[in-house]
């Protein structure tokens, strides 16, 4: 299969009647389960655990989406002696075979899709229209991962006369997998199926706030047929099990998606050789960003507002690409400005299960702690143009727009991941790309213009892993917009591309002299 005629799993379509009403009985019947507990899978076994913790709902927190079994350190330790003992067998399970498993993995989402869309609704506080192409990035993955593992299978020969050389991949062995709240599906599962189907055994270690979801998806990859101790489901503390697994001699390869701090510290501690350790780590680190747009005098403004609005405001401003600043010539500045703080006043903030919510909650309460905090720094260095009122039953935060922002000022530098845009006053475009360059991060970024010499330049000059000229910067596509930044925002090849599997396997040369 050509990966560039990969296609994706179409979103729901609501306009539909039909598709509206089994969105309504998923949500129902989803209602009903509330409250269950969710146990680690190690070897197969659902197993009893010590802590329990609530997952709740970040609309409204009284709602215990769901109760979770947190691992020991004692326990996570026996999951690693599971992946070691299943290792051998797995990596000469055959290709093919490994695929089968993922694409079965597919067709189970795609069969639960409205049911899992509920969970992310209500786990994680994203609306319903988001939570349903996650889902679709989920399965994307699983379809994507799987022809590639096949197109690498079949390695590539390099024989002249006398002598076949053959260059193959084999797996790496255990892998660790640290995945966030934000995409707690998609992610998750792209990490996860990556690992998986190049061969290695993979121990899954969800964010707390999004461990439902991690046990559905659990669920789905034992239907799907992955054999006991290949894929283990491992919830735990991350500065606790997150760092155990990081730490052991066995792990291989971690893939890790998070924030900068703890990726950094993961990328350190992979570094340190155990006792008994007779390999280096890899580590595939995909963190944060402070993404801009530039808005410059030639710009579409009615476009620019519209994709800015959904830059910035969707998922309440909780994407890794999410739009945070935006940097507006001033010949155009008031007028954006204006305009902007008009269009977000429309949107419709609210619990995340209601259809016409545009902006929902943020994740619990230490984000909306740290959330206010950083309006109120913004505060001291800039003006307010817009700061809506929120619902006080959930974790809400109202978008708040501030103006005149100073290109070096905290709010225009630091990753506060909620819904609060910085926009920032330029002279020229040079100045423009300048203060977009002026970050630690490097993931994704903006551009609505219609003059061609400034889209060249910033095709050549705009320091960002993903680039949208003259529409939204979030929602990249598996296999259509690979997905990935450099600078602090990350070390790896892009997720949903055709470099990313490589990086869970050993790639081998052998030579016969025939
Ligand atoms: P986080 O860094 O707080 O947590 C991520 C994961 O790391 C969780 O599973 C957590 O339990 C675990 N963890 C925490 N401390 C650990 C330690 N010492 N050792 C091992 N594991 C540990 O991030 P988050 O709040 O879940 O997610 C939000 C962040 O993720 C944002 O910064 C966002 O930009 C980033 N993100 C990046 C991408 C990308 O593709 N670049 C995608 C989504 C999110």
């Amino acid at each position: 299969e050509n990966p560039s005629s990969f296609v994706g799993a179409p979103d729901t379509d609501y306009a539909e009647e039909e598709q509206r009403n089994e969105a309504n009985l998923a949500l129902q019947n989803v209602r009903q389960q509330l409250g269950r507990t969710y146990l680690p899978l190690i070897n197969g076994e659902y197993v009893q655990t010590q802590q329990v913790v609530d997952s709740v709902n970040p609309s409204n927190f009284s709602e215990v989406v769901g109760k979770i079994g947190l691992l020991s350190v004692e326990q996570a330790e026996q999951a690693m002696q599971a992946a070691k003992a299943a290792f051998p067998a797995w990596r000469k399970t055959p290709v093919k075979e490994r695929a089968g498993i993922l694409r079965k993995a597919a067709d189970l989402m795609e069969q639960r899709r409205a049911e899992l869309s509920v969970w992310i609704v209500l786990e994680v506080g994203k609306p319903v229209r988001e939570a349903d192409g996650e889902v679709s990035e989920a399965i994307d993955f699983c379809r994507y991962y799987a022809s590639e593992m096949e197109r690498l299978d079949q390695g590539f020969n390099y024989d002249v006369a006398g002598e076949t050389n053959r260059y193959i991949y084999q797996p790496r062995g255990i892998a660790v997998v640290i995945s966030p709240w934000n995409f707690p599906l998609a992610i998750a599962t792209g990490m996860t199926v990556a690992a998986l189907v190049t061969g290695n055994c993979t121990l899954l270690k969800p964010a707390e706030t999004s461990s439902v979801i991690a046990a559905k998806l659990t669920e789905v990859l034992v239907d799907a047929g992955f054999p006991k101790g290949v894929f283990q489901y491992v919830p735990g503390k991350g500065s606790q099990v997150g760092a155990y697994l990081v730490n052991h001699a066995y792990t291989h390869v971690i893939a890790f998606t998070g924030s900068q701090e703890v990726g950094c510290r993961i990328y350190a501690d992979a570094a340190i050789l155990k006792p008994g350790q007779k390999h280096m780590k890899r580590v595939i680190a995909e963190m944060g960003g402070k993404n801009a747009i530039i808005v410059d005098e030639s710009a579409d403004l009615d476009s620019a507002v519209v994709g800015v609005v959904q830059s910035a405001f969707g998922y309440s401003g909780q994407k890794c690409s999410a739009c945070s600043r935006v940097i507006v010539l001033e010949p155009v500045y008031d007028t954006f400005v204006q305009r902007f703080v008009e269009a977000t006043k429309s949107l419709n903030i609210g619990e995340t299960e209601l259809p016409s919510t545009q902006v929902g909650p943020v994740i619990d309460a230490n984000a909306r702690d740290r959330i206010r905090e950083y309006i109120e720094k913004g505060k001291a260095e800039a003006k307010v143009a817009l700061e809506m009122p929120a619902p006080d039953n959930g974790y809400f935060i109202g978008p708040v727009i501030f103006k005149d922002v100073p290109a070096n000022g905290v709010i225009a530098q630091e990753e506060i991941f909620g819904p609060v845009v910085a926009v920032i006053k330029v002279k020229n475009f040079k100045e423009a790309l300048e203060v977009a360059n002026g970050t630690n991060y490097a993931l994704t970024g903006g551009l609505y213009s219609r003059t061609p010499s400034h889209i060249e330049k910033a095709q050549d000059e705009f320091e960002v892993g993903n680039l949208y000229i003259n529409r939204n910067i979030t929602g990249a596509i598996v296999a259509r917009q690979p997905f990935g930044g450099f600078k602090l925002s990350g070390v790896g090849s892009k997720a949903g591309g055709p470099d990313y599997l490589l990086q869970f396997t050993e790639p081998r040369t052998v030579t016969e002299n025939i």
